[in-house]
């Protein structure tokens, strides 16, 4: 469960916890369950992310349960492997469904008991009308649809013909077992839904045990009343679907009455978050699985290296509301910022380096400076850099011709090297293309520590490592993965993939305390961003994803290619 700290504040924050505490101090609920219940056919994105932390959410605050259910009704879409990543991610989100792990296929006898009961009662029949012919009669928005023929079967033919059905006497498609409720109801998914259908497949959980199959809808309020959820929490799409949700509950013995109450899902500007989408990505390779750090999945965004309390912090300042909208995915970065900036240790890494030669520092002599792990938190303590003769700046913090305001290298100018000395530029080297390969410096020695005892100022201070002992690196540098707030907005998605989404820098160069860094922990290079080690990573050859940039680049990019 999350820390008790972030939960007290949470409390009663939004529509949903006030329904839940209301329903709560006035007895109607003893204790509150809820469920996630993914359906296991592609790995969990930030949208999941938002219905677990409400869900799981709500049950820590309020002293309940929230189950984990796999909605595996589908038994052509969904995969083994899903499920596990589905678990993996939950848990590493924060939360504990405890033995609270079940199944909708664990219901299929019940719910198939169920069904029986709505023929017998007369609430449910068998059709035999192909499908194409079944939509036309359903009518429109505006237009009532027309009964089924089949409509008025005796409960004895539905029930021989039910169970036909079960023993795999007619093939896919031609039959299905509907509700009988009102071909006439303004509402469409009253119109004698359908309950069952023929599938002959094989499932992931029961094997070739069935050949029918209960639709979401059938499956998911029985599931909810068999597992006593209370509060059935759910996105906007199925509001319209909640008269259905009821109605059986209504018309089947069912052990409990759940409530359903809907919330608006999370969309995400230059995002896509839905399931179809995101498997095309990885089924066609435009990324390179559903951890590829550019996803928007829980497993990408773990890689890239955003921790938990950062995905729970920014679902928490998303908030919980009825109302459609479209989050700013730069909302998502700061809350990242906000949460690493405390503890995120500084390290010194070089991604473009500049050879730097000081003339006046002795040759085969190193020293080491002592380097302070965090500026504002002394408790981080400090580590011991190595400074010598030779060292690497990055390139873009030097300017042949600087403008005004460039402050940092320039020939003349005098900067200070982050816990180490001031340096002049005084010769720039060139190769025989005219690319600048190196400066000479001279350093001034009791510059050390970053002050002059003059009080000489310099107005930059640059980051740099030694040449000593600097390690090489693989750094890749993430963007969005589209190149406009609503993907797809003009028909394909894949018109909208931003080709730049990616890039991958080689040769750069760190300092060694970075070999000790650990997967999944955060480590902010000085003046560029918060990183994390990929798994790509090999011993001595460090491979470094960008998790966020310290500022919002992307805003100036976006006005620059506007104007
Ligand atoms: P997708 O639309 O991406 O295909 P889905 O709704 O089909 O997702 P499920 O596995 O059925 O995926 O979803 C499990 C739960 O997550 C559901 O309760 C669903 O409402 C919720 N959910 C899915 N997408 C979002 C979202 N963008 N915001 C909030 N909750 C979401
Ligand atoms: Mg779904």
């Amino acid at each position: 469960m999350v820390d008790t700290e972030t939960t007290t504040a949470e409390a009663g924050r939004d529509f949903i916890r006030d329904i839940v505490q209301a329903d709560l101090s006035s007895s109607r609920t003893q204790a509150v369950v809820t469920r996630f219940p993914p359906e296991p056919n592609g790995f969990l994105h930030l949208g999941h992310a938002k219905s677990i932390c409400l869900n799981f959410g709500i049950a820590g605050e309020f002293g309940g349960a929230c189950h984990l259910r796999f909605d595996d009704t589908n038994p052509v879409k969904e995969e083994q492997l899903f499920a596990d990543s589905i678990q993996r991610d939950v848990r590493w989100l924060g939360f504990d469904w405890g033995e609270h792990l079940y199944y909708a296929s664990d219901y299929f006898e019940q719910l198939y008991t169920w069904a029986e009961h709505l023929i017998r009662t007369g609430h449910a029949y068998v059709d035999d009308t192909p499908s194409d012919q079944m939509r036309s009669q359903r009518g429109t928005l505006t237009e009532p649809g027309q009964n089924s023929p089949f409509r008025y079967r005796s409960v004895e033919e539905n029930l021989d013909l039910f169970r036909r059905m079960r023993a795999g006497e007619y093939p896919n498609g031609t039959r299905v077992l509907r509700a009988k409720i009102d071909m006439a109801s303004g509402n469409m998914n009253l119109r004698d839904p359908v309950l069952y259908r023929i599938l002959h497949a094989h499932h992931p959980r029961t094997g070739d045990a069935w050949c029918i199959y209960p639709t979401y809808d059938y499956a998911h309020g029985q599931s909810d009343a068999i597992e006593l959820i209370t509060h059935s929490v759910c996105t906007l799409e199925f509001e319209d679907h909640r008269p259905l949700y009821d109605w059986l509950l209504d018309h089947l013995p069912v052990p409990s009455r759940p409530r359903q109450f809907e919330f608006a899902r999370l969309n995400l500007s230059y995002t896509v978050l839905s399931k179809r989408h995101l498997t095309r990505l990885v089924t066609e390779k435009h990324v390179t699985g559903w951890d590829d750090p550019r996803m928007p999945t829980i497993a990408g965004i773990r890689r890239r290296g955003v921790p938990a309390v950062a995905l729970r912090e920014f679902i928490s300042r998303v908030g919980v509301a009825r109302a459609y909208s479209t989050v700013d995915v730069a909302m998502l970065d700061s809350a990242i910022r906000d949460t690493l900036n405390p503890v995120a240790p500084r390290r010194m890494a070089v991604l473009r380096p500049l050879k730097l030669i000081i003339e006046n520092y002795p040759e085969g002599v190193t020293e080491s400076l002592e380097a302070r792990n965090h500026p504002d938190n002394p408790d981080a303590g400090t580590r011991q850099v190595t400074f010598g003769r030779e060292l690497y700046v990055e390139q873009d913090d030097f300017m042949e011709e600087p403008p005004k305001k460039f402050y940092r290298l320039s020939p003349g100018k005098e900067v200070r090297l982050r816990y180490a000395y001031f340096v002049t530029c005084r010769e720039i080297v060139k190769d025989a293309s005219g690319t600048v390969v190196a400066l000479r410096c001279t350093y001034d020695p009791a510059s050390k520590g970053g002050n002059s005892p003059d009080g000489r100022k310099v107005q930059a201070t640059l980051h740099w490592v030694a040449a000593a002992d600097a390690v090489p690196a693989e750094i890749r540098l993430y963007s969005h993965l589209f190149t406009r707030p609503d993907p797809g907005a003009d028909g394909d998605i894949l018109a909208d993939l931003n080709p730049e989404s990616l890039e991958v820098v080689s040769g750069c160069l760190l300092e060694p305390a970075l070999l000790d860094a650990q997967i999944g922990e955060a480590v902010q290079f000085e003046r560029s961003g918060y990183f994390a080690l990929d798994p790509d990573s090999r011993p001595g050859r460090p491979v470094f994803n960008r998790t966020v940039g310290l500022r919002d680049t992307w805003a100036k990019v976006q006005a620059s290619t506007k104007a």
